[in-house]
């Protein structure tokens, strides 16, 4: 080509490092000394926000402490809400040494000091909000980060990243960011699973459980409690029709998360949309077909700003850029795992994606 301009070259982990990357999880979460569940909210967090990064090639990724703790703080927000309806001291145990893990005390305090156990209430507490997670950010750093890829036998494997303990950061290494967000689904199942039997095995935490109990549900379930919060705003925004069938919205109104829950686990509200109850519970897990991927993308442009003013003061988080990079991930990777996608019509209901109608992803 005669083409003078400089050429941006990207590569790509190779499959070798990929299964690599894989096998050492495997190994990670085998051998790891576990002595609280720490491990297993670091690797989750570490997920989400490589998804988040958007990063589709080998580079080197740089996460804060901070952002980790704010991963920290709404993966273990619902865990720190009484087990049992009848007994108020039913908080779970996460840890095996006595007393419990210093990031529920902290979470516990926070809730006491502000008076909610409402995490979007909790956002909009600024200053005591900022001190929990510099708090957070600093057990993180100081523990699970410090000991994530050590075996119980003292073994030690750096493949993620090489601890550092005077950065206020972690970089992971060439490659890693993309397998955590190409994996993410094995990765989150995996810790989910781990995370629920070290639970589950602590004997503190025995009295409270029966066999009719799903503890992983009540570990991991989504709150949908505070979701109404949005309902104005977002009415508005399609002129109170199903953002799918396009039928009149009345009493039958619900809150959908787009991108779904079981595949980015962060309530952020440029993701959200109306739906009636018919079609959200008939998409349930799946990705809507790619004309609504566009109709979204069309909403944000148009709305995003109202939105974002609407929700900023109610606790949300917020980010426009951020969830249209998870959008873009979630649809890049049901084009390459040739998934299928979620449609209204009648009789139809799924079929596989078409890339050809998706002109916003990277490839
Ligand atoms: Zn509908």
């Amino acid at each position: 080509m005669a083409d003078n301009t400089m050429q941006v070259v990207t590569t790509m982990p190779t499959a070798d490092f990929q299964i690599n990357f894989l096998r050492n999880i495997q190994w990670l979460l085998e051998s790891s000394s576990y002595t609280s569940t720490y491990k297993f909210a670091l690797l989750m967090a570490m997920t989400n926000l490589c998804i988040e990064s958007g990063i589709d090639d080998d580079r080197e990724h740089a996460i804060n402490y901070q952002q980790l703790a704010e991963q920290f703080i709404h993966l273990y927000w619902n865990q720190t809400l009484p087990f049992s309806d009848k007994d108020s001291d039913s908080i779970l145990k996460q840890s095996n040494t006595t007393g419990q893990a210093k990031v529920i005390n902290s979470i516990l305090k926070l809730q006491q000091d502000i008076q909610t156990t409402s995490l979007t209430i909790a956002r909009t507490h600024k200053m005591p909000w900022q001190l929990t997670l510099k708090e957070v950010a600093r057990t993180i750093k100081a523990n699970p980060s410090r000991y994530l890829q050590n075996a119980e036998n003292k073994q030690s494997r750096e493949f993620l990243f090489v601890y550092d303990p005077k950065a206020n950061s972690i970089t992971l290494k060439r490659g890693i960011a993309y397998c955590f967000a190409r994996f993410s689904k094995i990765i989150h199942k995996l810790c989910q699973q781990y995370w629920t039997e070290f639970v589950r095995k602590n004997r503190h935490n025995q009295i409270y459980f029966s066999d009719d109990v799903d503890l992983q549900q009540f570990l991991f379930h989504q709150s949908r409690q505070s979701l109404k919060l949005l309902i104005p705003v977002l009415l508005d925004t399609q002129d109170r029709q199903c953002f799918y069938c396009q039928q009149p919205l009345t009493s039958n109104l619900e809150v959908d998360h787009f991108i779904p829950w079981s595949k980015y686990p962060i309530d952020t509200t440029h993701n959200f949309v109306l739906t009636d109850h018919k079609c959200n519970n008939s998409k349930r897990d799946y990705l809507a077909e790619e004309i609504f991927y566009e109709k979204w993308l069309i909403r944000n442009q148009q709305h995003g700003d109202a939105i974002d003013k609407g929700t900023k003061n109610l606790g949300f988080v917020t980010n426009l850029e951020r969830s249209e990079t998870v959008s873009q991930w979630a649809y890049q990777m049901a084009v390459e795992h040739n998934d299928l996608v979620w449609t209204p019509q009648k009789g139809l209901k799924l079929r596989t994606i078409n890339p050809d109608l998706l002109p916003f992803l990277r490839n």
